[in-house]
Formats: C-alpha cells, sequence, structure tokens
C-alpha cells in the first residue's frame, strides 16, 4: 500500500510512519516541523519506502503530486495540526489553517486520486461536554470564540468539510476522535500534563496542578491509539464513520500527578496554579464503536504506559 500522511514529525505522526513501515507499506510524510521535529523519524529516515518532504500543508500541493504523479495511493492521513493547548495557542491561525485549507488540499488529493481519506479529530470538538462519556453521536459543547476555539472549531470544520466530501464525492473517508495520548516522543516543552508532570518529578520539582486538580482525563498509550488507527483505517465498515479511539480509564488530574509520581519514587508535591481558561471539566470516550466494529480497545495500563515514557524521559534528557 502507498500512505500519504500529513503531520509525519509530530508525536503520533511519526510513530505512525513506524507501524506502515514496519508493516511493509510506502510512506510519504509531509510535515511543515513547526511543532514537530524530523529527529522524531530517526527510525525510518533511511528506510528505502519512507520519503520524507518539509512542506506546509495548508499551502500548495505542486511539489508533493509531482512527487507522487506516477503512482498509485491507497491511503491519506490527515494528521497535520498543532495539537497541544500551549502549542495551538501559541500558532492559532497556522493551527485553523491546517485544519480547514490543509483538510482541503488532503481531501481533494485523496478524492482525485480515489485514496481512502482519514481526518485526525479530537475529543476536543466535544468541548465541555454535558454527556458523559462522550459518544460519537454527542454534538459538543464548545465555545465558538475563546482561546481554544482555533483548535476545536477548526478540527469540527475539517470534520464537516470530510462529511460534504463524502456526501457530494463519495469519497471513501474516516473521522478519528482521538482522545488523550501519551508516550515516547512527546515533547517535554509540548505543555501537555504528561510531560509537565514527568519531567517536574524527574527534576523533584513541585507539580503544577491547574485548578483544584478534580478535572478528569482518560489517558490512552500511543502504541494503543496506532494500533486503533491502523484498524480503523482497514475497517471497511467503518468508511464514512466517525469513531472514538481512546481509553476509558478516567481520572483526576489530582489522582493522575499522585500516580506519575509514585512511579517516579517522589513524593507528591504541587504548586497551586490557575485553571486555564476553558479547560474541559471532565473527558473520557465511550469506546463501544471502536470494540463492536474494529475488535479494539486498549491493552496497556496507565502504570505500564507511563513507566514507559518516563524511561523515555530519563533516556533523552
Ligand atoms: N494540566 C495541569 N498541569 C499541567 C498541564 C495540564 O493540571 O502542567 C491539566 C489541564 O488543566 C487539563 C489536563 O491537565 O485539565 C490535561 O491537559 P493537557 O494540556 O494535557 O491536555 P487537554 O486535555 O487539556 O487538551
Amino acid at each position: 500500500m502507498r500512505v500519504v500522511l500529513t503531520g509525519a514529525a509530530g508525536f503520533i505522526g511519526s510513530h505512525l510512519a513506524e507501524r506502515y513501515i514496519t508493516d511493509g507499506h510506502v510512506v510519504l510524510g509531509i510535515d511543515s516541523v513547526l511543532t514537530g521535529s524530523q529527529r522524531n523519524l530517526k527510525t525510518v529516515s533511511s528506510n528505502t519506502r519512507f520519503s520524507f518532504l518539509e512542506r506546509d500543508v495548508s499551502g500548495t500541493w505542486d511539489e508533493i503530486e509531482r512527487r507522487v504523479s506516477q503512482e498509485s495511493i491507497d491511503l491519506v492521513l490527515h494528521f497535520a495540526s498543532p495539537a497541544s493547548p500551549v502549542d495551538y495557542l501559541a500558532f492559532p491561525i497556522e493551527t485553523m489553517l491546517v485544519n480547514s485549507l490543509g483538510t482541503k488540499n488532503a481531501i481533494e488529493f485523496a478524492s482525485r486520486r480515489k485514496a481512502r481519506f482519514v481526518f485526525a479529530s479530537t475529543s476536543e470538538t466535544y468541548g465541555d461536554p454535558l454527556e458523559h462519556p462522550q459518544r460519537e453521536s454527542y454534538w459538543g459543547n464548545v465555545n465558538p470564540t475563546g482561546p481554544r476555539s482555533c483548535y476545536d472549531e477548526s478540527k469540527r470544520f475539517g470534520e464537516a468539510l470530510t462529511a460534504a466530501y463524502r456526501r457530494v464525492r463519495g469519497t471513501d473517508t474516516r473521522i478519528i476522535r482521538i482522545f488523550n495520548t501519551y508516550g515516547p516522543r512527546m515533547r517535554r516543552d509540548d505543555g501537555r500534563v504528561v510531560p509537565n508532570f514527568i519531567t517536574q518529578a524527574l527534576e523533584s520539582k513541585p507539580l503544577t496542578i491547574y485548578g483544584d486538580g478534580s478535572q478528569t482525563r482518560s489517558f490512552c498509550y500511543i502504541d494503543d491509539l496506532v494500533e486503533g488507527i491502523v484498524r480503523c483505517a482497514a475497517s471497511t465498515e467503518l468508511s464514512g464513520k466517525i469513531v472514538n479511539i481512546g481509553n476509558p480509564e478516567e481520572y483526576t488530574i489530582r489522582e493522575f500527578a499522585e500516580i506519575v509520581c509514585e512511579i517516579a519514587g517522589v513524593p507528591l508535591e504541587a504548586t497551586a496554579c490557575q485553571l486555564p481558561v476553558d479547560d474541559p471539566s471532565r473527558r473520557c470516550p465511550d469506546i463501544s464503536r471502536a470494540k463492536a466494529i474494529l475488535g479494539w480497545q486498549p491493552r496497556v495500563g496507565l502504570r505500564e504506559g507511563l513507566g514507559r515514557t518516563l524511561a523515555y524521559f530519563r533516556a533523552n534528557p
């Protein structure tokens, strides 16, 4: 299979590239390296089935088209986008463009080349959810102009555009709503709770718990997510559908802080920090659809996954 993967140098993108290469496929990875890094592609960069193009997919696709003009393309995975709150707050316009113009460019390309299209959406489309846990049928509770709106609303636009291509052009689409994911290759400074707490625990610094720490998240290990994405892309039954991929084990942020410290072998010390504006108070995926259609569910428990992630952070100071 020939795969075009946008966002290949990012945390999730690089793991996906590695998986498709390991499975014997040919991958063209594209990334603007705004928030990603080519260092993430070390394990695949010397493989002859992998090639890389540094490009912003919101701009022209001429060079991408030229690279693969003679080849049939089977699968387009659109994973390019800043994804941590700190990153998308730093690059709100780039975030909106990659999820709007970037999605348009990627799905137009997939549609013309008769390739399957997978859009990487997010649990952020549910906003601060009033339904719990979140099923794919839930429409969400999003502030359309708040600081997180650049991400939430542009991903919602990307979903709407994907649905429109499906209706009008019959494009073979799938939308994956990705919940909080963690693991090796997360950027130490991406501002998310996992790298922040791990770094602070390893440096024996107080953990920055935002608000009272009663807000919840559900953390999925990267290998589980990648398995879910690969199954989703391969499933014919999921064509035209949306699927949640995430781990339904829900923790308060305070509980999560305690587990990180336990695994790092340090006592929990916390420093009071303000809760960011519009920070969702609860988040947990309902994964019945993924289980029923893909036979997928997470395998790696939080303590095991955090142990592996901590080891990565220790080895890559
Ligand atoms: N959070 C925290 N301390 C940090 C970073 C994040 O308490 O140093 C909280 C944040 O307020 C949110 C949760 O952890 O409630 C997850 O935040 P993250 O930025 O990882 O991702 P989000 O789920 O908000 O996209």
